[in-house]
């Protein structure tokens, strides 16, 4: 029975791609493995599968039975329904660790960097496994998504000796400019239906309690977002109703100014204050100079929740 390889719930493209590299790596080590994802790709991912010509992985949703391997998170809420049926035989990963637990031992791999594909990078040449031309491309992609192009609080060192090992078996010559290219497919939110762009990159969270939502959406300069921002805004109060949310936070992030604007709706907007040390204007807050939900956000609430 060949493992599932899966990334977290709204893909996007380091659990895309780590999936595939990982699925490589382990079926090459004499484990057959399968790539999933839990949904359809985010235009941003598909684009960098075409450029470097990888298959998409097949969408699965559901853990019963099933042999899995999580990357790109390790929370219970972010992984497969039914996980608690599923037999975790390990975790790549670079968040902090989640609420996941297992009754055997398992391989876990998490380092504090910037991309599940920086860790992947590290455990082929651990192992000693070639890194295929395209799969390299694909993970060099993943890095400079989840770094915003090395701009990220998250980024490391590790995470640049990575992109430009990678870049170099791939054939990719100038990083820079593939990741801008990227990240303007990202940007796109033309003709994209609301609830979407809400979705697009999105994670729930437990913190003390009460359920929060945090979504993401990166763009190359926010004036993008002037045509949608204030049906984004009510959206958000929607999708708190009807997910029984305390709190639900839209970032919606300019990689070139390196900030973030925060929506909210939330059952106590004071939270925000609590978290931030500043006082929301309405239902939205300008955070300069963040960019990195994991790093910059998510931490902050969970202190604000848990005080
Ligand atoms: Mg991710
Ligand atoms: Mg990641
Ligand atoms: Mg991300």
């Amino acid at each position: 029975m060949a493992v599932y390889v899966v990334g977290h719930k709204s893909p996007d493209t380091d659990s895309v791609c780590a999936a595939i590299a990982l699925a490589d790596l382990k079926s090459k080590l004499g484990l057959e493995c399968i790539p999933v994802a839990q949904g359809e790709l985010n235009n941003e991912s598909k684009f960098v599968l075409e450029k470097f010509g990888v298959k998409a992985p097949e969408i699965m949703t559901d853990g019963t039975g099933k042999q899995v391997i999580l990357v790109d998170h390790s929370d219970i809420s972010q992984s497969l329904d039914n996980l608690d049926k599923a037999e975790i035989l390990g975790i790549v990963d670079h968040h902090k660790v989640g609420d996941v637990t297992t009754p055997n031992p398992v391989e876990v791999w998490t380092w504090p960097v910037g991309c599940t594909c920086t860790v992947l990078k590290n455990m082929y040449d651990f192992f000693g496994v070639e890194i295929p031309k395209d799969i390299a491309g694909i993970m060099a992609c993943a890095i400079l998504s989840d770094t915003v192009i090395f701009k990220s609080a998250t980024c490391t060192d590790k995470d640049k000796e990575a992109a430009e090992a990678l870049a170099k078996i791939a054939g990719i010559d100038d990083l820079q400019a593939l990741g801008l290219e990227m990240f303007k497919v990202k940007s796109a939110v033309e003709g994209t239906p609301i609830r979407d762009l809400v979705k697009r990159d999105y994670k729930d969270f437990d913190m003390s309690g009460n359920k929060v939502g945090i979504g993401q959406l990166e763009v190359v300069d926010l004036s993008i977002l002037d045509p949608v921002k204030e049906q984004l805004a009510e959206d958000i109060k929607k999708l708190k109703q009807e997910g029984g949310y305390h709190s639900v936070f839209l970032l919606l992030t300019d990689i070139m100014k390196e900030g973030s604007l925060m929506l909210i709706a939330s059952d106590d907007p004071s939270i925000v204050e609590k978290a931030f040390g500043k006082a929301p204007e309405g239902d939205r807050i300008w955070l300069d100079g963040v960019m990195s939900r994991k790093k910059q956000v998510v931490p902050n609430f969970e202190k604000a929740f848990a005080s």
